[in-house]
């Protein structure tokens, strides 16, 4: 009689190295792990280092695209963030918020991903129009290392590697490459730029609501013990020095949006660089005996993306 776990490896369940410890990476080793295949994560960056430990980290589809795609991974991870929401060890909470407009708007093109989207018609100026919504808000520092333990917990392994090309050849069956901007050298995509957003972290002043003003973008996104203030897009930036300057505009535009901010006190500043594509590269590459995956290009959208993809992904790497 055939061992039982030997027959399960044997059938179908593959090998895979996932190249990249951000959310997107983790993610997809997860969801790869839960399928039974065997996944090992390598990156240059570990978790905490990562464009994603600067996420702010609030579910919505920000710089992402193609729509119709980015609508249904948002929808997908939407329902898991809500989900994992339920066990306070992930730092996911679900928490109402209002995303403001100078003019009216119509309805986004995004509404059916959330359970129930409110207009807000009595807004203060120079606002005119507003959406009041539940989404999820998560905290990168808690999230990642709970999707780690994740990954460790199936007794796989993360190591930092800082790789020149991705891996193939023989005895590499699988590789999703989670690269993030990271992919303009591993893949040679030069369609890939950097968006720098820089935030600021004040004290946690009893705020409980998030708010979003998507045209600074101007975004006040409330934690359990501090309160991410952004944002900034500055295309094709590769500087992660924190700007001084910036960070006094994006306080002075919070506080415009919410009075509390200007009375906190500024805890800390950060900077990433989304990994902008004019699409999200999520498609199979067959290259001799390996198989990639490529997962990248997520922009503003990384943690809202997250899930769906990930099921892409698990999807193309088959059961
Ligand atoms: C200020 C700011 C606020 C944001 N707010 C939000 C938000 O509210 N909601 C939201 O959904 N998204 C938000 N984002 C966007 C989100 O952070 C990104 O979309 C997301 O982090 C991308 O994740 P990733 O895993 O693809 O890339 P990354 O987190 O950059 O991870 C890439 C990984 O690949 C590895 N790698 C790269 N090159 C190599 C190599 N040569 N060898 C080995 N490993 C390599 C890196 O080391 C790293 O481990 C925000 C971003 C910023 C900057």
């Amino acid at each position: 009689m055939p061992d039982i776990e030997v027959t399960a490896q044997t059938q179908g369940m593959a090998r895979v190295i996932v190249v990249g410890a951000g959310v997107v990476g983790l993610s997809c080793a997860v969801r790869l792990l839960e399928q039974g295949h065997r996944v090992d994560v390598v990156a240059r960056d570990l978790p905490l280092e990562t464009t994603s430990a600067v996420a702010a980290a609030l579910w919505y589809p920000y710089r992402a695209y193609p729509i119709d795609r980015v609508n249904a991974w948002s929808a997908a991870t939407y329902r898991e963030l809500a989900r994992l929401s339920t066990d306070q060890r992930t730092g996911v909470t679900m928490r109402r918020g209002t995303e403001v407009h100078r003019t009216r708007t119509a309805d986004p093109w995004w509404s059916d991903s959330v359970p129930a989207l409110t207009r807000v018609t009595t807004m203060p100026a120079p606002y005119l129009d507003g959406w009041s919504f539940e989404a999820p808000v998560v905290e990168m520092s808690l999230y990642l290392r709970w999707l780690v333990i994740q990954v460790e917990g199936h007794g796989r392994t993360l190591t930092r590697m800082a790789l020149n090309a991705l891996p193939d050849g023989p005895g590499v069956e699988v590789v999703v490459d989670a690269s993030g901007l990271g992919a303009r050298l591993l893949a040679k995509d030069g369609s890939l730029t950097p968006v720098r957003g820089q935030v600021v972290y004040v004290d946690q002043v009893g705020l409980d609501r998030w708010w979003l003003d998507e045209s600074g973008p101007t975004y006040v996104v409330p934690r359990s013990e501090d309160i991410v203030v952004g944002g900034s897009d500055d295309e094709g930036e590769w500087d992660r020095r924190p700007d001084s300057a910036r960070a006094e505009r994006i306080l002075s535009r919070a506080s415009e949006l919410v009075p509390a901010i200007g009375r906190a006190r500024v805890r800390g500043h950060k900077v990433g660089l989304r990994p902008a594509r004019p699409s999200v590269r999520l498609e199979l590459e067959h290259r001799a005996a390996t198989r990639i995956v490529h997962c990248y290009g997520h922009g503003g959208a990384g943690v809202t993306l997250s899930w769906g993809c990930a099921d892409e992904v698990a999807a193309l790497v088959g059961t």
